[in-house]
């Protein structure tokens, strides 16, 4: 590992474009920085670019992307998520980062898939690690190289990945870095706990802070262990050539964009909504934005049980959830909006008559029907063949064998080598996650004025 990396500085626009508000100036950097790592006494040169937006003060957030480059659709798809976010949504303020470990194709594609596999992730990881943390844990180094002052460290890390289709795991993970991967910063994984937890209801994710995985020692653990809140995303699946639906891409990136905006607006701040005519036209937003996404979900699903006949039943049964949350929450959205216009004509006891009567059942309805969906996605019979290339009839190693066989999803939990082609990770259900958006949805008007906090 080199300690003296080649630097590529590309400043790009710094300070051009306007916010949408026109009260701040959105400036950006770009830098390009190339390390030197070394594995198994073999030397690597692997670039890494890094995207600096700042825009204002506000919230700031780290994306880490590349760790494992097999996984680059989640990758591009978060990265597009963040442009537009960025540029587009007019809800940017404060300060986002991405950094990219952009490991160059021939180091991975040699033949050899169990070890090109190998070689791909333990490389991102020691790239992370030996190289872009430090940038993470002193954010003003690289705001200095790219021109962009930056004070303060991120209030959340996030790293994306993207996981096989498997028997009981729901597609999109949020995974706090904790006790499990090395974390023993309580602070930290209290805080990325409760980030995850008010992001999951917007995205339909499952929070599971008790997967494992290659990854979070080398990349998210120390990040928190150094104070930051980090936890890892799986952004839905990778291998999607015979598994996902064409647009599932575009499914996916439109999740990452809702993520972003929940990130920023809603997750950071506690998941807290005043139980004010403010609070509740932030929450009718928010449920307005879930309510999207859950559309989206149910058509996607709709899509997959088309191409996936074996398990339809499943798949529309799980679509007919989504479709159901969604339009909880768009008359829950509604609701909101009176709410806020009762208290503002000082109406209070009809506001706290609408909260009682339709908003709290609602929202339990809801929370009933999340817990459904989580649960109905351990009954999609997925295996592991559907979505690995056939073998080829001659020379077939021993390791395609091994994927074909049925046991082979709980053995490669445990499976040394085995698990070198799958998902290296014990999916464990964990409590069921809250939908963080809803549990805070309703400020107990009647008792107080507090505001809400998680659950
Ligand atoms: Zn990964």
């Amino acid at each position: 590992m080199s300690p003296r990396p080649t630097t590529l500085l590309v400043p790009l626009l710094t300070g051009l474009l306007l916010g949408t508000t026109g009260a701040t100036a959105l400036e950006q950097g770009h830098l390009r920085e190339t390390y030197t790592v070394t594995l198994n006494g073999v030397t690597y040169r692997v670039p890494v670019d890094y995207y600096v937006w700042k825009n204002g003060d506000g919230h700031f957030v780290w994306l880490s992307l590349g760790v494992h480059p097999l996984e680059h659709q989640a990758h591009e798809c978060m990265f597009h998520a963040a442009q537009w976010f960025v540029r587009y949504s007019g809800e940017f303020r404060g300060t986002l980062i991405v950094s990219w470990i952009r490991i160059p194709k021939e180091y991975y594609t040699t033949g050899d898939r169990q070890r090109d596999y190998q070689v791909s992730r333990d490389l991102g990881q020691l790239t992370f690690y030996h190289h872009v943390l430090r940038y993470v844990l002193h954010p003003e180094e690289l705001g200095r190289k790219v021109g962009v002052r930056l004070t303060g460290r991120p209030e959340l890390f996030l790293d994306v990945h993207a996981h096989r289709p498997w028997w009981g795991a729901s597609e999109f993970i949020l995974i706090p870095a904790g006790p499990v991967h090395g974390n023993d910063n309580p602070t930290s994984y209290r805080k990325a706990l409760q980030i995850c937890e008010a992001l999951a209801g917007v995205i339909g994710a499952s929070v599971d802070p008790n997967q494992k995985g290659t990854s979070p020692p080398w990349v998210t653990a120390p990040v928190a262990r150094a104070g930051i809140p980090a936890a890892t995303f799986e952004n839905g699946y990778y291998y999607l050539e015979r598994e996902m639906p064409a647009n599932y891409d575009n499914y996916r990136t439109e999740l990452d964009k809702a993520l972003l905006e929940a990130l920023y607006l809603y997750a950071l701040e506690g998941g807290r909504v005043s139980p004010t005519p403010e609070g509740y036209r932030k929450l009718a937003h928010w449920y307005e934005v879930a309510a999207g996404v859950w559309d989206r979900t149910a058509r996607y699903l709709e899509l997959a049980a088309d191409q996936h006949p074996d398990y339809a039943d499943v798949l529309r049964h799980l679509s007919e959830l989504a479709r159901r949350i969604s339009s909880l929450l768009r008359r829950m959205s509604d609701e909101c909006r009176q709410v806020a216009a009762l208290l503002e004509a000082g109406n209070r006891r009809e506001a706290a008559r609408l909260v009682d009567d339709r908003l709290l059942p609602e929202y339990n309805e809801v929370r009933r029907l999340y817990a459904e969906y989580i649960e109905g996605y351990r009954r999609i019979p997925v295996r592991i063949v559907d979505v690995v290339q056939p073998p080829s009839k001659t020379e077939r190693p021993w390791w395609e064998w091994v994927l074909e066989q049925p046991w082979f999803p709980v053995a490669a939990t445990v499976g040394v080598g085995v698990g070198a082609l799958a998902v290296v990770k014990l999916v464990k259900t964990g409590p069921i996650p809250i939908l963080g958006l809803i549990a805070c949805a309703v400020p107990p008007l009647r008792r107080s004025l507090r505001s809400c906090s998680r659950r």
